[in-house]
Formats: structure tokens, sequence, C-alpha cells
């Protein structure tokens, strides 16, 4: 009898947990070395509760400045063993080669002599950047299975595809799990199935003139990873010129491609956040050679001038009106 009742109790609390009704919730944490906003439709707290376990725990394990973490022992030993670490080298790896090396996450030490990582920044002098060549740059990169070689010091910066893969990370969670959801890393925006309502998703691009206001919406239907990499998320001014975070890896000095801001839109997070630096690096005329040699992926081209340009993917879907369209 008791049996059957504690049967029966189950029964009616995972009858109850089922019928509970779908609603929106918010929460917003930092991690990643930015504020992140998760938005879910679920029944409860429980998708929430995964993500954000995902996230604190990707944000220590791939940060290079994180002392617990395992990237940045695997850059003080100058190598080591970890299956992740090694599985996202060996695709930016891929995607560097694709991208004629605009993509590097080599680059670390670069990043540290301009003061991006600790917010001291300084133009280092032509002396200093010649002598870090030889300490920078993925052919100084070797893996081979799970074990990584870092050779001649060179250091390991992944944030350039850490957001883009802990989106895709999330993604699978609230896939397995039913939920649909958006979520903002920073620049990097997650989609995940469709709203309650059955209506596209919207996402907001910011102005990089002033970085707070909209400069488009696009709107977008069902699952897509939508990233932003721009010269207005972190930089430094010294006499009028403004130094950004996406360093060029032929100079190792901050980009300067004559655009404030490109966004890519594909199918999978890792992939639109390299490809995002990526383009920011190659600048509009050879992103849109890229484009047109591609068919994963819609982009947005921001230049200094306030010229946009956007993929004929995208046409019928930002709420912009006068950017150029380039078709293939
Ligand atoms: P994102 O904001 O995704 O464009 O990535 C920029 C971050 O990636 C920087 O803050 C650096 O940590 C790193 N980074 C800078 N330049 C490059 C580059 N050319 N390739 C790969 N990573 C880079
Ligand atoms: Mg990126």
């Amino acid at each position: 009898m008791k049996r059957l009742f504690a049967l029966l109790t189950a029964l009616l609390l995972l009858l109850t947990a089922c019928a509970a009704p779908v609603s929106r919730q918010d929460r917003e944490i930092f991690a990643m070395d930015t504020v992140i906003q998760l938005r879910v439709y679920d029944r409860d707290g429980a998708a929430l509760d995964r993500l954000e376990a995902e996230l604190m725990n990707l944000s220590r394990s791939l940060s290079a400045e994180d002392p617990a973490g395992g990237l940045y022992a695997i850059n003080q030993a100058g190598g080591g063993t970890d299956a992740a670490v090694a599985d996202l080298v060996r695709r930016a790896a891929a995607l560097s080669q694709r991208t004629g090396g605009a993509l590097d996450v080599g680059l670390h030490r670069a990043s540290v002599a301009w003061g991006f990582p600790t917010g001291s920044f300084t133009v280092p002098s032509a002396t200093d950047l010649a002598d870090l060549d030889n300490r920078c740059g993925m052919d100084l990169i070797s893996v081979s299975g799970d074990t990584l070689r870092l050779e001649n010091g060179v250091e390991l910066d992944l944030g350039a595809v850490a957001k883009g893969h802990a989106a895709d990370r999330c993604r699978a969670i609230l896939e397995r799990a039913g939920v649909s959801g958006i979520l903002s890393l920073g620049g990097n925006i997650q989609t995940v199935g469709k709203k309650p309502d059955g209506s596209d998703w919207t996402v907001a691009l910011l102005d990089p003139s002033d970085g707070s206001s909209y400069l488009m919406t696009l709107s977008i239907p069902g699952t897509k990873a939508v990233v932003t990499s721009g010269d207005y998320q972190r930089y430094f001014e010294r006499d009028g010129v403004r130094y950004c975070h996406i360093l060029d890896p032929e100079n190792l000095s901050p980009a300067r491609s004559g655009l404030r801001a490109v966004t890519v839109v594909a199918d999978e997070g890792f992939l639109a956040d390299g490809l995002s630096t990526a383009l920011f690096v190659m600048g509009r005329d050879r992103g849109i050679e890229f484009w047109r040699a591609s068919n994963d992926f819609e982009a947005v081209w921001v230049l200094e001038d306030g010229t946009v340009t956007v993929t004929e993917g995208l046409e019928a879907r930002t709420s912009y009106e006068n950017a150029e369209v380039v078709r293939r």
C-alpha cells in the first residue's frame, strides 16, 4: 500500500512537471570575460543551471589568463595533454588555413605585449615586434592526438573562438532538453529552436560608432550563431590612432582593414566566431571574395565611413535600408 502510494505520488509529480507551462526565464552571469545573458523558454530553471555550470567551466578551462585553468597550464608548460583544447586547436588550424592565416590562435604573446589582456596598453617598438615574431604564430603549435606541443615559447589564445564554441555547447544542452532560447555572450548571439509563438528571433547589431545604440536588427529563423567582431569591443587610443584587440598575424599589430565591424551568421558558433575574427583582419573586399568561394555563412560588413554591406542571404532579414548587397 505504501509502495503504491509512493508510486502514485511520483506519477503525480511527473504529471505536474510535464503540465507546467513553458515560461520565459532570464539569467545574467559573468563568464568568458564578458557579461552573458541567457534567455530560455522552459518549464523550470534546470536548463539555466546547466548552461551556467557549462559556461563557468569553459571560462576557466579555455582562458589564457586564468591560472586555475587547463589552457593556462599548457601555455606555462609549453604543451600538455588536453582533449578539449587539442580538438579546438585542430579545428582552429583548419580554419586558419582556410582563411589564409587571418585566424591565428598563436598570438597570445603579441596580445600581452599590446596590453590587451591586462588593460595596461602600450604600443610595442619595432624591435619588440620583430622579437615577438619568433614566438608567435600557429606554425609553432603542433597537435598529435590529445597532446599539444608549443615551440619557442609560443602561447595559445583561444579568444577568437572560445565563445562560439561555448555557444555550441550551450546549444547542445538546450537541444537535448528540448528547450528553445537565445543566448548573448558579448558579441556572440546564439539562437536555439523556435520561439514559443513561432515568430523569428530578432538579433540586434550594435552601432560601432557609439557601441550602445543599435545599427540594425536581423530576423533569424531557428537555430543560428550570429557573431560580431568589432574595433569598438576592446581598444585603446594613442595620438589619435585607435588600436583594437584583433591583431593582424602579418605584423602582430591591431588590424587596420578599414572595417569597424563584421558580423557572421552561420549554423555553427565555432565557425561564425572564427570567421568573424578572420574577416575583420581581411577587410571587406577580401572578405567578399572569401564569401563567394564559401557556402556556409552570410555576413554584414560595417566600414569606417559607415557604409554597410550585406550578403544576399541577409537582404530580406536586415532592418537596414541602405545596405549594399553583394551577390554570388
Ligand atoms: P573576437 O572578439 O572573436 O574577434 O576575437 C578576438 C580575440 O581573439 C582577441 O581578444 C584575442 O584574444 C584573439 N585574437 C586577436 N587577433 C586574432 C587573430 N588574428 N586570430 C585569432 N585570434 C586573435
Ligand atoms: Mg571570433
